[in-house]
């Protein structure tokens, strides 16, 4: 306190005091109000700036979702099966080409194991088993097989998939099935090799027939002339049919590796027919085969290739004949029949033989086919060939033990 201020009365410092606290107070109150403002600016700042980050925040939600939506859209519509595996190797997500790849709905899935998901469709096929369980990164590769009627081909891959949360490093699995496209290299393959192939064996049998055309005049030759020694006529009538039956074989080869190209005239089918029934009547006699017939006298005539249908009745009869070794019947009928708003013809050839299974019936048209020792698998391919070509159509009928009856539409 200063001297002055000692001397003053009491109560005059005291009110001096006073007032200096009181301006000392309001020095204060000032700078605080001032502080405040100042505080209150900031947080408004502040506010601002958190909604902004709101803003920015919900905006990146949104995006965020939109992508996943999208992703989800993208997976959906993808052809290729997408199975997303967890750093457990659990189910994490499947789209839908792979619920219908797996035959198994993605909620049934979530969170099961790789064993799960092949359980239902893929139980079987080993080679995909083996390639993904040794957890390997596997770069495209097919599994599976071309097996006739269970064949099943799948274009597999497998991708890393970061972990979030340092939780272990997911797998992308990538399925595609690729059976048909596999099934379609494999006929293109077999059709190359079908070509190079024909071409040589068009090379090969102008070489030989002139040479079986002038073994089978002679043991013709030789058979009349032993005709007063009965067993030996015989050992040359066999040279015959061999040759025969050799004339087959090369002649379906022959046009199945020239293919059918049809030259159409009107042609009698009863004609034709017996033209090929008197080709195996040997056959037919020694197997005690019942011929039976039906030709409508409109149906018969028809337009077509007098030379390629010969060897599709050929075909279809020595067929008959050969499911038939104990003897039966073989029934052949024609008749008219509209087809596409025409008339045209359905011939049907009937046997009581051995009849099909129906893993064989749905393999009889393909090339090479046979399930016989001494069969070429040949017949019936070049049969298909050329009713195709003629616009018809072919089915056949049959059961085990039951006889076949195949059914042959042909348009006028
Ligand atoms: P291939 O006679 O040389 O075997 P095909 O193409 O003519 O060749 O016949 C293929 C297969 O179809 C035969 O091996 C046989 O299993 C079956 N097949 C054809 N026709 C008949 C039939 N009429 N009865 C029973 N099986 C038949």
């Amino acid at each position: 306190m200063t001297e002055p201020e000692q001397n003053l009365p009491r109560s005059d410092a005291d009110s001096t005091l006073l007032r200096e606290a009181f301006e000392k107070f309001i020095v204060t109150g000032q700078m605080m109000e001032k502080a405040y403002l100042a505080l209150q600016e900031k947080v408004e700042q502040l506010n601002l700036e958190l909604e902004k980050k709101n803003d920015e925040l919900s905006l990146q939600l949104a995006a965020t979702e939109l992508a996943r939506d999208q992703l989800s859209d993208v997976l959906g519509s993808l052809q290729v099966a997408v199975v997303v595996f967890d750093g457990d190797g659990r189910v994490a997500r499947l789209n839908r080409a792979a619920e219908t790849l797996f035959g198994c709905a993605e909620s049934a899935m979530l969170g099961r194991g790789m064993d799960a998901l092949f359980a239902v469709r893929f139980a079987g096929m080993d080679g995909l088993h083996r390639l993904l369980a040794t957890g390997q990164l596997v770069p495209e590769t097919e599994v599976g097989q071309l097996n006739g009627l269970h064949s099943c081909v799948l274009r597999v891959s497998t991708h890393l998939m970061r972990g979030m949360d340092g939780a272990g490093e997911g797998r992308i699995l990538l399925a595609e099935d690729i059976t048909d496209l596999a099934l379609r290299r494999r006929d293109a393959a077999r059709s190359d090799r079908l070509t190079a192939m024909g071409e040589m064996a068009v090379q090969i049998v102008h070489e030989i027939r002139n040479p079986m055309g002038s073994i089978e005049l002679f043991a013709s030759m030789l058979q009349r002339d032993l005709a007063d020694q009965p067993q030996h006529a015989e050992l040359a009538k066999k040279v015959q049919e061999g040759i025969r039956g050799l004339n087959h074989v090369i002649g379906n080869l022959l046009s199945f590796a020239k293919g059918a190209h049809p030259v159409r005239d009107l042609v009698d089918l009863e004609e034709l027919f017996h033209g090929a029934l008197s080709d195996l009547e040997h056959q037919i006699e020694r197997q005690q085969i019942k011929v039976t017939e039906r030709f409508d006298a409109d149906a018969r005539f028809i337009r077509l290739d007098a030379e390629l249908w010969r060897q599709v009745l050929l075909n279809m009869i020595l067929n008959a004949v050969q499911a038939m070794p104990a003897g039966g019947e073989l029934a052949v009928c024609c008749d008219r029949e509209m087809i596409d708003g025409r008339p045209g013809a359905k011939l049907v050839i009937a046997d009581t033989g051995e009849g099909m299974s129906a893993d064989v019936r749905d393999r009889i048209f393909h090339p090479f086919f046979t399930t016989k020792d001494r069969g070429t698998g040949l017949g019936l391919a070049l049969v298909h060939n050329i009713v195709k070509a003629h616009g018809g159509a072919i089915g056949v009928e049959t059961a085990p033990g039951r006889g076949a009856t195949f059914t042959i539409t042909l348009p006028g």
